[in-house]
């Protein structure tokens, strides 16, 4: 960080400058300009608040040269994380697709939204067993059950799970069954799961927050990375803004610029991000032009009768028609599916 002077700052609160900076086991290093005097903080100081230089008496103000965010930013690790979903990487040449319904509802749906998947190309089965509904008297997942339905339909499809886990309390059960799990954009910021997921070490798919700043999503992400968990896909699933014609807004802006500022796998998911069926394609191949590393679509195999998200939610039929048309685009920029 940078402290910079105020003009009539004398030698003594200068000096006080200094001696924090060395307190803290920090070198200082002094520019005398003709008008102010500027300290250059060098060493280890992303524990350091800025604030605590900027309350002291003649400084102007403190300016932060990396973000807040370490261990998930590209200046701390250079090259891209790659790590294995059940055999295949993420993070890599090959775009990663997850797909399957919103909420696992009984046997057969889940067993034949694995099966139509798996046959299109995606690797990985999605399906919630715990649902964060807006209302409380949604459908709110199977649960354990739900869980146990994903783990069946992964041994007869050949298929890694995803499923989100809503409470720090769920976690040891949802690692059982599950080989990724899901933080969802209301729990981005539910500080407590973050840790339990960064604790239990096993991969983890934290989507963006209704709200979020791409700095906030870091720091959400950090906090997991924090446990010596390196294992962690950021996904872009749309944010809130005045339009009300899809359900939100997905922001491809995030997408380059998370691979600018973080070395980890950045995902699309592009049924959220729109909540329209008749959009998902579109937005799909954008996402991977972009640079996405995966998507994470919605696919029923009835979305008329689902009991969540069927508008958003892709036939059987419509996810192979997609998967074909995404393996040109993802060739285009230099990618394969
Ligand atoms: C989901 O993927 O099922 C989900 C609830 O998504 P989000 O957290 O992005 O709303
Ligand atoms: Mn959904």
């Amino acid at each position: 960080m940078v402290i910079v002077m105020k003009k009539e700052a004398g030698e003594g609160l200068v000096s006080k400058v200094l001696a924090k900076v060395e307190s803290l086991g920090l070198t200082a290093h002094l520019s005398r300009g003709k008008i102010r005097t500027i300290v250059g903080v060098v060493g280890d100081n992303s524990a350091v608040e800025p604030d605590s230089f900027a309350c002291l008496d003649g400084v102007e103000r403190v300016v932060p040269l990396l973000g807040p965010f370490k261990l998930a930013s590209r200046d701390f690790k250079k090259e891209n994380t790659v790590f294995s979903i059940d055999g295949s990487q993420i993070g890599d040449k090959k775009i990663i697709v997850m797909a399957g319904p919103c909420a696992v509802e009984d046997k057969n749906q889940v067993i034949e939204a694995a099966l139509a998947v798996k046959k299109a190309g995606a690797v990985a089965l999605r399906g919630g067993a715990f649902k964060p509904r807006t209302s409380p008297y949604s459908f709110q997942g199977l649960g354990e059950e739900g869980l146990k339905l994903l783990a069946m339909a992964r041994d007869m499809a050949g298929l890694a799970v995803v499923t989100e886990v809503t409470t720090p309390e769920q976690v040891p059960l949802v690692a059982q069954y599950a080989d990724v799990l899901q933080v969802g954009a209301r729990n981005m910021q539910n500080f407590g799961l973050l840790h339990a997921v960064g604790e239990s070490h096993k991969p983890v798919l934290l989507k963006r927050g209704l709200s979020s700043t791409l700095e906030e999503f870091l720091n959400a992400a950090e906090y997991i990375l924090s446990h010596n968990n390196p294992r962690v896909i950021l996904c872009e699933r749309g944010i809130r803004t005045f339009e009300t014609y899809t359900r939100n807004t997905l922001d491809i802006n995030a997408i380059p610029a998370l691979k600018l500022l973080s070395h980890l796998p950045v995902i699309v998911d592009p049924s959220h991000g729109t909540g329209k069926r008749e959009l998902v394609s579109a937005v799909s191949k954008a996402a991977i032009a972009a640079g996405a590393d995966g998507l994470m679509i919605e696919v029923h195999p009835n979305p008329e009768n689902a009991r969540s998200d069927g508008a958003q939610s892709l036939r059987p039929e419509e996810f192979e028609q997609l998967m074909k048309e995404l393996r040109p685009v993802a060739e285009a920029v230099g990618r394969t599916l």
